[in-house]
């Protein structure tokens, strides 16, 4: 089985083959999927097995942002109802990606500025943009499954990557205290395992700690290196490749609001 069961409604894959995470909701009458994954040779295989395990077949796909990792399968899906907010749809036809042979250019194909829901009998949907990772980042509530889908806000066991251009660490961090007032059991990362609220609260502190001191080094007149290596030195339980960007970033958005 490539889904693994959160609980009887809800299905994610960690991982690969999709590489990013995939949540599957089975609705009353359909199975609707947020963000579709990377690799379109294993979406038929995935797409197969959730609509058996559901009863229902996959006709709605949400996205959380425009990355390839959680985009790439797209194609697979032209003839679902595709929903993201406005800036992430900008965003994904400004990457200007070509798709593989066999498939046509999808894109969504309904959009929304700040929130939007989608209901099946009496499950819904809450989908927000609040910006963060990317300036059309958004999350998918569904109080009746209690979960949430945050895409890439969060990231769990890996070290959360914040270099993208149109990211913004405080956006990111108000999203992340807004997920934390949500009444939720199951919250569902980007990147790595199913996690607790803790593991927001985890992250959320991190990104606190590194605000504070990279902006009172600033403010001090201390030199990027000097700042950066501050920020370098606050503790959290992972690190990984994806720190230094991140790091340069936060700085950058942080020395200009200083
Ligand atoms: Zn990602």
């Amino acid at each position: 089985m490539i889904f693994r069961s959160v609980t009887e409604n809800v299905f994610v894959i960690v991982g690969p083959p999709a590489y990013a995470n995939v949540t599957a909701l089975v609705l009353p009458s359909r199975v609707v999927l947020v963000d579709c994954g990377i690799q379109l040779p294993a979406v038929e295989e995935t797409k197969k097995e959730i609509e058996e395990i559901a009863g229902h077949e996959v006709d709605t796909i949400i996205l959380t942002h425009f990355h390839s990792d959680h985009t790439r399968a797209l194609p697979a899906f032209s003839d679902c109802r595709i929903i993201s907010s406005n800036i992430l749809s900008k965003n994904l036809r400004r990457a200007g990606r070509k798709p593989p042979k066999g498939y046509k250019l999808t894109f969504p194909n309904e959009s929304f500025d700040d929130e939007s829901a989608i209901q099946d009998g009496n499950v819904r949907l809450i989908m927000k943009r609040t910006g963060g990772h990317t300036d059309g980042s958004t999350f998918v509530h569904c109080p009746n499954y209690r979960a949430i889908m945050a895409g890439d806000n969060l990231w769990i066991n890996y070290f959360p990557w914040g270099g993208a251009k149109n990211g913004d660490p405080d956006s990111w961090i108000a999203a992340l205290q807004n997920y934390m007032s949500l009444d939720v059991d199951y919250f569902i990362p980007g990147h790595g395992p199913v996690g607790s609220k803790d593991d927001v609260m985890g992250l959320v502190d991190y990104m606190q700690n590194v605000r504070d001191v990279m902006k009172e080094m600033i403010a001090l007149g201390r030199t990027e290196e000097q700042v950066l290596r501050a920020g370098d030195e606050v503790e959290y339980s992972v690190s990984g490749i994806a720190k230094p960007s991140t790091l340069k970033r936060w700085y950058k958005v942080w020395r200009a609001r200083t």
